[in-house]
């Protein structure tokens, strides 16, 4: 399969296992003479689907399934920016502000209840992750973004929020990075970006947490509690993406689990860094501090927006896709997610060193 360096930041790359998997299931569901996305969801094949994908989910994570409970929902990650005030949010909660993303999701809280700002990197449109916090100590939650997708910050770990339960939003570094998962009571992430197709929403969510703090008057669908007490399947799930899903966190198991994920990450982004790095005057990192650069997504800009589109179009012209930087920001990023081989980071990096000496 011919396959294009794919730098796009969502939906992105997946494993090509990945895609020929679901290509196949799509064609021929496990020989049952139906695609996939012609079966019953209530199927024992589709329930067996269903229940591997979530068992495995917390393999990867080192969580217990008697601790967490793992949800596929509709409605992209941005659903999930109303559904967690939605069922938590008593009186007010804390967010740290690090990205559009991030003040999307302080937004939805404000229709809540009292959303406090613990930290923002705004000042300096977001190009640096702030080191201190002001949280509230009776705060229902506190909510981070793990991986700025737009700015190309990340998180290395999880803050420490004492008897406050922490929400992650790990939607662009998903699996991506080995942190101290347990630290979380809710986690969510659109899959499109680093473990599926777009159309699910992976929801994995603190049992304990649901059943003492979810509020339990609100609508059926936006209520976790009617999705967790039917194995996410109260209404059809997202049958094909599921799938797909599935088989990512099999590759993961297959290729080491996620410290080895992040071990290759690592791997990736240095060979891109260094590039930056080396010719500082040319290649200027969008990130103010290194410790700050994200895995996930490597921004830069070039001297002049004319030099930025001559950077763009001649990486496209050798198959190099999805440079452009998000329209809020302008200049470079590589999306460089977990399914990116080392080989298309190599080959961009070769492609900067190249453009350097051609355009100094
Ligand atoms: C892409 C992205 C979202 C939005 O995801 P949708 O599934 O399109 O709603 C939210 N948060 C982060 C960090 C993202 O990168």
């Amino acid at each position: 399969m011919a396959r294009a360096h794919n730098f796009n930041a969502g939906p992105a790359i997946l494993p090509v296992d990945v895609v020929k998997e679901t290509a196949e299931a799509v064609i021929d569901f496990n020989g049952t003479g139906m695609g996939l996305m012609e079966v019953s969801h209530r199927s024992k094949e589709f329930d067996a689907v269903m229940l591997e994908a979530q068992k495995d989910l917390l393999t990867i994570m080192n969580l217990s399934p008697d601790e967490y409970d793992v949800l596929f929902l509709g409605g992209g990650a941005s659903m999930q920016f109303l559904m967690v005030p939605y069922n938590f949010m008593h009186t007010q909660a804390d967010y740290i502000l690090t990205g559009v993303w991030a003040k999307k999701a302080y937004k939805e809280g404000k229709f809540f209840g009292k959303a406090n700002v613990a930290a923002t990197s705004e000042d300096t449109n977001f190009n640096y992750l702030p080191k201190s916090f002001n949280f509230a100590p009776d705060a229902d939650f506190v909510h981070i973004t793990t991986n700025n997708t737009i700015y190309g910050t990340e998180w290395k770990s999880l803050p420490d929020t004492g008897n406050v339960p922490l929400v992650a939003d790990m939607s662009s570094d998903f699996l991506g990075m080995n942190f101290d998962y347990s630290k979380c009571s809710l986690i969510y992430a659109g899959a499109q970006k680093n473990v599926g197709p777009s159309g699910v929403t992976v929801v994995v969510i603190k049992k304990s947490w649901l059943e003492e703090k979810g509020k339990k008057d609100i609508p059926t669908m936006m209520n976790y509690k009617t999705h967790t007490d039917n194995g996410s399947m109260f209404n059809t799930p997202p049958c094909l993406p599921v799938f797909a899903v599935g088989r990512t966190f099999k590759w993961i198991m297959r290729n080491g689990g996620v410290a080895a994920i992040q071990a290759n990450n690592e791997k990736k982004a240095k060979v891109i860094y260094d590039v930056i790095d080396a010719y500082p005057d040319f290649y200027k990192g969008a990130v103010k501090n290194a410790e700050d650069r994200s895995l996930m997504n490597i921004t830069w800009n070039l001297n002049t927006p004319e030099l930025e589109s001559k950077f763009i179009s001649e990486a496209k012209a050798l198959n190099m896709i999805g440079l452009k930087g998000h329209r809020s920001v302008g200049g470079v990023r590589a999306s460089v997610y977990n399914a990116c081989p080392i080989e298309s980071a190599q080959a961009l990096a070769k492609f900067m060193e190249e453009f350097y000496k051609n355009n100094k």
